[in-house]
């Protein structure tokens, strides 16, 4: 069965099939935005991350008639009341542009010392009825975070967004960009999401 996975990130492909190789589930070809016809995306209204994953997953799903899932994550700072949150992507104005994002985050916690930051990915599973064992549509979302503080400087080369920003509560030491892709798969918010999804995945393809 092919599964879309509603993202142009190759590395958020790559992390669901990770999982799903640790879970052993086979039968699933895991496809990317970039294999299917253009639709158009719409935009991410949510306030949530939760709102936005499904936004994501409905609209390719709809579109492609396929199994989509889609994740909405972001980076959490406790002394900013969790945000950027869903702004993450485009905190500094700019959608995508990942060192203006990371130098005004930086700035703003320029004088702050309470650094607790978390990674937050939602993961959105939805099945149109024809694919679905039962028949009926279904919905599912799973949550994953990742705790660690914010560094006063990038360090790393690994990853994306804001790692080389992040030092994991688990890798002290290190930022998440020091991390190689298993070390950080292993941990992160949205292998922990995935996780949770992986057994709903399975029995799509009775496995
Ligand atoms: P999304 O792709 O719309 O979910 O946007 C997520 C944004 O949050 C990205 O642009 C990154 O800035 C940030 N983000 C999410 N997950 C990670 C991660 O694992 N490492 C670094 N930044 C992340």
């Amino acid at each position: 069965m092919k599964i879309l996975v509603a993202s142009g990130n190759a590395k958020k492909l790559r992390e669901l099939e990770t999982v799903l190789a640790e879970f052993s589930i086979a039968g699933v070809e895991l496809v990317s935005l970039k294999d299917v016809e253009p639709y158009p995306e719409p935009p991410e209204t949510g306030l949530t991350f939760e709102e936005n994953a499904l936004i994501k997953a409905r609209a390719g799903a709809a579109a492609t008639g396929l199994a989509c899932v889609a994740d909405d994550s972001g980076i959490a700072v406790e002394a900013l009341n969790g945000m950027p949150g869903v702004l993450s992507a485009r905190w500094s104005g700019d959608h995508g542009d990942d060192q203006a994002n990371n130098d005004l985050l930086l700035a703003q916690m320029s004088d702050i010392d309470h650094r607790a930051a978390a990674f937050v990915s939602c993961c959105a599973l939805d099945v149109p009825a024809e694919l679905s064992p039962d028949g009926q549509p279904r919905e599912i979302t799973a949550e994953g975070r990742w705790e660690g503080a914010l560094l006063r400087e990038p360090r790393g080369e690994n990853g994306f967004g804001y790692d080389p920003l992040f030092e994991p509560a688990d890798c002290p030491g290190r930022s998440s960009a020091e991390l190689s892709p298993d070390e950080k798969n292993e941990r992160s918010h949205r292998g922990a999401a995935l996780r949770v999804l992986a057994p709903e995945i399975a029995k799509l393809v009775g496995a």
